[in-house]
């Protein structure tokens, strides 16, 4: 499929040491397409710089397991809210030389609280509400690697994303 082809040529550009665990973020991507996606179109979020948030949240889904990439421990300081608002901040703080604050903030934003909803579904805990709460949470839903909960969210949310794109172009 077209959108799932696009998607994969987003992780193309992913950092080499992440390719080891490549299916865990098909998966995130395909999450982040499949939760974003409907809740932008019901808010009819549909203007470009809503669309460019979409995809740089997709494009940024991956961005806690940078943890793995610098060998700290991993779903320790990347895998909590106060690591997507600095990230919001970074991102919006780089995106700003291009006049698109806004668009980097969400992206980066969205796309880390994207990510630990799905760590969240499987088996290795971690606190996703730290510093501001203590919560230690694992849903052992699947495990991270699985290879069809992977496919399947990356199918499933490109279809959404092409839900909401055919919104976007008026068609829908
Ligand atoms: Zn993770």
């Amino acid at each position: 499929m077209f959108i799932a082809l696009h998607v994969e040529r987003v992780l193309l550009i992913l950092p080499n040491s992440l390719w080891g665990v490549q299916m865990n973020h098909k998966g995130h991507a395909g999450l982040t397409l499949l939760i974003l996606s409907p809740t932008f179109f019901l808010l009819n979020l549909k203007d470009f710089n809503s669309v460019a948030t979409l995809i740089f949240a997709v494009g940024f889904s991956w961005l806690p397991d940078i943890d793995l990439d610098l060998e700290m421990k991993h779903r320790k300081y990347t895998h909590n809210i106060l690591f997507a608002i600095i990230a919001g901040i970074m991102f919006g703080v780089l995106f700003n030389f291009a006049g698109l604050w806004l668009v980097g903030f969400m992206g980066a934003f969205l796309g880390t609280i994207c990510h630990l909803l799905g760590d969240m579904l499987t088996y290795m805990p971690f606190n996703p509400l730290w510093p501001f709460r203590e919560m230690e949470v694992a849903l052992e839903k699947f495990e991270s690697n699985d290879k069809i909960v992977n496919d399947g969210m990356m199918t499933i949310g490109s279809l959404a994303f092409l839900l909401y794109l055919l919104r976007y172009a008026g068609i829908l």
